[in-house]
């Protein structure tokens, strides 16, 4: 599918996986009770929330109420410990992955990184590294350009899509669109040969334009594209009581009495909308040219492979982060008091992933999830998605149903048959981009029932 994937021949394997998620059996990613070391990527926040924008759906920003005064800078101590024990902790002998995020993780300036890279040379010992980092584009200039590309690394820039798609929500202090400065750092990055890919976030001002940002990427250079879509709540108690404008992400078995979504969220009819129309686009013209990785992690999970996203995946729990100042947290969407695993500096890194908080955490996903989406025919392919944004409750009244449901289950349903076809046109032989020369008998089914 991807040009960065392989083509396999690999069985499907929903119908037994579709039983056993129905019956809650242990799902094929589960945390073992083994002391063996675990894979786990831990992204950094070398600069804490901090940020040149102020978009408006940042969920981020307001987690400087949860955090130290002081500027967030990481320092030489935490980097040099998170960089020593992040390597040491990985089993195996894969390439260990860091990912830079923030805030604005180019903010706290190059002269960082080229500490990072010289640590992760000295502590990986010949074992090989990737470094990913997450901007918005604004800093980028020729040094920086020179400096990803000759280190190989992988930028994320965030980019909603046209002018007035991304400046309705991504501004600068001033309340000024940033799309021409996000479209200055693209051009650093085309210029300079480096690897990249968008995240673009989906609002209710883009759902109702899915081919406009969708035509407008590709016609940018993009080749690789992440929808993210944007939920949020107003503030809840929890998050009253810790000075946060947000309602705080829901806790396993919580029965979310009062819903209040914040303007910038979007309808999950109008997403699931949103992802069939650039669906059918791409199925017909992109297969193989343009990635939507939305679309090659639902694949994955059609073909029986992990998704190798974590909303889409049983469990959660192996997607840990590290602020500034060493503290490890459960997850990003999660970095509240009660979630946070212990510090860089004195804690053992695979202790705090294996220990029962995490492993709490990481199960709850599978555990809580509703009897609704255990018998729900698309199940295997969303698996209730983030815990975070599951406030609503079935239509039997049981809590715990993810507010973008309906979406879901409309894209994954309008999906399927698609997505048997490719499986098929793979089993013998073909490259996926074969679909766009196929015809689709479309018949009204569930994820599961094709096979
Ligand atoms: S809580 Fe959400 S974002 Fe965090 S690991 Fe789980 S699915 Fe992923
Ligand atoms: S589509 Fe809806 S019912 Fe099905 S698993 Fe996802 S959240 Fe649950």
């Amino acid at each position: 599918m991807s040009k960065r994937r392989r083509r396999t021949k690999k069985k499907p394997r929903h119908q037994a996986r579709s039983k056993a998620f129905a019956q809650g059996a242990p799902a094929p990613q589960a945390n073992s009770d083994s002391p063996e070391p675990i894979r786990f990527c831990l992204m950094a926040k070398p600069i804490g929330p901090a940020c040149n924008l102020r978009c408006q759906y940042c969920f981020y920003l307001e987690k400087e109420a949860l955090l130290d005064r002081g500027d967030h800078r990481m320092s030489d101590e935490v980097l040099e410990a998170y960089v020593r024990k992040y390597i040491e902790s990985q089993p195996g002998r894969e390439p260990v992955a860091f990912h830079w995020q923030g805030g604005e993780p180019t903010l706290i300036g190059l002269d960082f990184y080229r500490k990072a890279v010289e640590l992760q040379r000295r502590y990986a010992r010949g074992r090989a590294f990737t470094n990913t980092i997450q901007t918005n584009g604004v800093l980028l200039d020729d040094e920086w350009g020179r400096f990803l590309s000759k280190g190989s690394w992988m930028v994320g820039l965030s980019l909603d899509g046209p002018k007035e798609i991304h400046d309705a929500y991504r501004l600068d202090p001033q309340g000024h669109g940033s799309f021409d400065a996000v479209m200055r750092g693209l051009d650093v990055l085309k210029r300079h040969r480096v690897e990249f890919n968008v995240l673009a976030s989906v609002t209710p001002t883009s759902t109702p334009q899915p081919l406009e940002v969708y035509n407008f990427l590709k016609q940018a250079g993009v080749e690789f594209v992440q929808f993210m879509p944007i939920v949020e709540r107003l503030p809840d108690q929890a998050a009253e009581e810790l000075g946060l404008q947000l309602a705080v992400g829901v806790r396993s078995g919580e029965d979310v009495q009062t819903v209040r979504m914040t303007p910038w969220s979007v309808e999950p009819e109008a997403y699931g909308m949103f992802l069939c129309r650039i669906f059918d686009q791409w199925v017909r013209h992109d297969v193989g040219s343009f990635t939507v990785m939305n679309f090659e992690w639902a694949l994955a999970n059609y073909m029986g492979r992990p998704a190798g996203v974590c909303q889409w995946m049983p469990r959660c729990g192996r997607s840990p982060i590290i602020e500034h100042n060493g503290d490890v947290y459960a997850c990003d969407h999660y970095m509240y008091p009660e979630y946070r695993l212990g510090n860089i500096v004195t804690d053992d890194l695979q202790e705090m992933m294996q220990s029962p908080a995490q492993r709490r955490f990481g199960d709850a996903k599978l555990d809580a999830l509703p009897k609704y989406c255990r018998q729900c025919p698309v199940g295997p392919a969303c698996w209730g998605e983030c815990p975070k944004r599951r406030f609503c409750r079935t239509p039997d009244g049981e809590p715990g149903l993810n507010y973008l449901c309906a979406g879901y289950k409309r894209f994954f349903e309008h999906a399927a048959p698609y997505f048997h076809a490719i499986t098929k046109l793979m089993q013998a032989g073909h490259p996926a981009s074969k679909i766009m020369e196929t015809e689709i008998a479309v018949v009204p089914s569930g994820f599961m029932k094709l096979h």
